[in-house]
């Protein structure tokens, strides 16, 4: 029987979602983040305001929201050439993966979570990652995710647990998600104050949200949002 996780928290849409999720589920659940010079600090703010705001309107999940952590991972910058760590603008690659994407990154940040919750004795990681949307990151697909289950719980000599609420649900779904972990509420909270937007705009408020409105990730959201919407009429 599983009771407490660490949930890779960025402040976006979907780790806040799957934040709600562990609240549900767990009695214990800290949160983990890695700081790798994002070029948007915006969605390191983001991030504790969530936590924030959380502990304050849902008190029924307050007691069980333990420690936060942020890594340091400015490491990142020596083997990236991408949109979110240098000033370049953000577009697609030749391979089809945006040019954000740092090769394995997330096989990184999994590794050092893993070595997180062996440390503060936590059973379960639950991650955002998803295979429905778009990006098509290797090191998010269900079997990279499987491997690294295994790995990390062969090579720490631990059962892990890594679970990945989002991977076979698409945006829309994740809004019903939301809605279903904490309704209306914690859609608004979502909304207000989660950050997705590649270009870190705060400047525009749309119905889902902040963003710039234009780029994938803000695009995503959107199109999520209307469809849940349409289907929730
Ligand atoms: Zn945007």
């Amino acid at each position: 029987m599983h009771t407490s996780a660490l949930v890779l928290f960025s402040g976006g849409q979907d780790s806040t979602t799957c934040l709600a999720l562990a609240l549900s589920k767990y009695e214990r659940v800290e949160t983990i983040a890695f700081d790798y010079r994002q070029r948007h600090s915006v969605e390191l703010e983001a991030r504790l305001r969530v936590l924030e705001q959380i502990k304050l309107q849902f008190p029924q999940w307050a007691h069980k929201l333990g420690d936060d952590h942020m890594l340091d991972l400015g490491v990142l910058g020596q083997v990236s050439e991408t949109s979110l760590t240098r000033d370049v603008a953000f577009k697609m690659e030749s391979s089809g993966l945006p040019n954000t994407f740092v090769p394995g990154r997330n096989l990184l940040f999994l590794t050092l979570a893993a070595a997180l919750a062996y440390r503060r004795d936590l059973q379960v990681m639950v991650t955002g990652v998803c295979e429905t949307d778009f990006s098509g990151y290797p090191d998010c697909r269900d079997d990279t995710m499987k491997a690294m289950q295994l790995a990390l719980s062969l090579g720490m000599d631990k059962r892990f647990l890594i679970e990945t609420p989002l991977m076979w649900i698409d945006k829309a779904d994740t809004w019903a998600l939301t809605h279903t972990l904490g309704g209306q509420k914690l859609v608004e909270l979502v909304i207000e104050h989660t950050h997705t937007c590649y270009l870190g705009d705060r400047s525009h408020r749309h119905t889902w949200g902040y963003g710039c409105g234009t780029c994938p990730a803000c695009d995503l959201r959107k199109k999520g949002y209307e469809k849940w919407i349409r289907a929730a009429a």
